[in-house]
């Protein structure tokens, strides 16, 4: 009987050398005492190791087929986590312009409160300066009025003063207040004139301090009045005598300087009393 060769069997192609060789042998040798059944080892081995490549192969296109899945996991992954870094880019920038937006808005009405907080205190400047203005004007028209209502008679039937200053500070201090009916035993200081020259601390004291103004000046010496001293300068060309009742009286009504004079010149007056004891 006749057998094919056992290298043109497509099963033989694929053994390999050393398997080729020996089956070679038998082919040649005793190929032809086996027969048939060399063939069939043959073939049985080579089925066997064809399975064997086959269930690699199986193995191994599992293992491509899972490593493929994976990639395509990974990558359906990194697109998600790409398209949600797109979202959160995207809502991030407009968050940002939002913000800027906002800012920008705000510091308009910032700039737009201070300017109406600027003009708010300008009016409030000009209304306190007209305010001020309208002060001074009342004071002087209620010092220039001579009759006003405010100078009520005051009762006294032992000479006490004819009428009592206006309760203005601000008015009876005024230089333009007449303190018409105000007690005086000498006329002459009123814008009286020194022709004496007066060292500091010497001189006479201005009537702003007792209260009154340029209208009512007792010419009082200041250091008669002002000092535990007695004036001994005979060029001296103001007052010495202590004051009357009734000047008392009304000085004490020019407050809140009259009664703090008072007081000083009182103790003035003790001082040098005691220093003559
Ligand atoms: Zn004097």
């Amino acid at each position: 009987m006749h057998v094919s060769a056992p290298a043109s069997d497509p099963a033989l192609a694929t053994l390999p050398v050393d398997k080729k060789r020996k089956l070679q042998h038998v082919h040649d040798g005793s190929f032809n005492a086996l027969g048939e059944q060399g063939h069939r080892l043959a073939r049985e081995e080579y089925l066997k190791e064809q399975g064997l490549r086959l269930k690699v192969q199986a193995k191994l296109d599992e293992k491509e087929m899972a490593l493929h899945e994976m990639r395509n996991k990974q990558a359906c992954r990194d697109k998600k986590q790409a398209d949600e870094l797109d979202v959160m880019k995207t809502q991030y920038r407009n968050d940002i312009q939002r913000y800027r937006q906002e800012t920008f808005t705000a510091e308009i009405e910032n700039r737009k409160l201070r300017t109406r907080l600027t003009q708010r205190d300008i009016t409030i400047n000009q209304l306190e300066c007209e305010n001020n203005d309208l002060r001074m004007e009342l004071c002087n028209l209620k010092a220039i009025n001579r009759n006003g209502h405010s100078q009520a008679p005051v009762t006294s039937s032992r000479g006490g003063p004819t009428c009592v200053p206006d309760k203005d500070p601000e008015v009876h201090s005024h230089k333009h207040y007449p303190h018409d009916q105000a007690p005086r035993e000498n006329r002459m200081f009123g814008g009286f004139q020194a022709s004496e020259h007066y060292a500091p601390g010497t001189g006479k004291i201005w009537p702003r301090k007792y209260g009154s103004g340029a209208n009512w000046d007792l010419g009082l010496c200041r250091i008669a009045f002002d000092t535990d001293k007695t004036c001994i300068d005979s060029r001296c060309e103001f007052r010495h005598h202590l004051l009357t009742a009734n000047e008392r009286k009304y000085i004490q009504l020019l407050t809140p300087f009259g009664p703090n004079f008072l007081r000083h010149i009182d103790s003035c007056t003790y001082a040098k009393v005691m220093q003559s004891i």
